[in-house]
């Protein structure tokens, strides 16, 4: 990568585990370890204050889960927060970090571990997803998988790290 190119990547945020986030090292340590950080570690809370950052804003919410990819357990959308609280476009995607896991590893995650639904909103399928590989394979998740599935690591065409 040239001098340039590494500064814009670096504007864009961390773009490997050499100079991520506390919350991106977060997930990265909950993928080896299998193991969510409990809401009491995580500082997490539920206030009930209108407020602009909540786990619903923020980049490792499931939201139709009511789950955190960093987090254990059930989580407020509207109201909960934890020390982890990143927004969307801070630091890497969570599908990048995952691809750090997998390379690391040498492990894809299980089927179980990625959220995967059988029908993603158009636009964030399998098929638009840069992890997909035409026979139904996914770089980061074990299985196969349809052009219409969608899971909760996608990271679009074109964004986040080059793989
Ligand atoms: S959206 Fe599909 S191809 Fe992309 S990471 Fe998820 S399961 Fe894999």
């Amino acid at each position: 990568m040239r001098a340039k190119e590494s500064a814009s990547a670096k504007a864009k945020g961390s773009q490997d585990e050499y100079d991520m986030s506390p919350p991106d090292a977060a997930l990265l340590r909950v993928l080896y370890e299998k193991v969510k950080i409990p809401k009491g570690k995580a500082n997490y809370e539920v206030r009930n204050t209108r407020q602009r950052a909540s786990c619903v804003k923020c980049k490792f919410n499931l939201g139709d889960e009511r789950k955190c990819h960093v987090v254990r357990g059930k989580v407020n959308n509207e109201k909960g927060i934890s020390k982890f609280f990143s927004p969307k476009g801070d630091g890497m995607l969570p599908g990048d970090v995952v691809w750090l896991y997998v390379k690391g590893s040498g492990k894809k995650l299980k089927y179980r571990e990625g959220h995967v639904i059988k029908k993603g909103a158009p636009g964030f399928r399998c098929e638009d997803c840069k992890y997909y590989l035409y026979h139904g394979k996914c770089l980061l998740i074990e299985g196969k998988f349809k052009p219409k599935m969608s899971c909760g690591y996608i990271v679009k065409i074109g964004q986040g790290i080059e793989v």
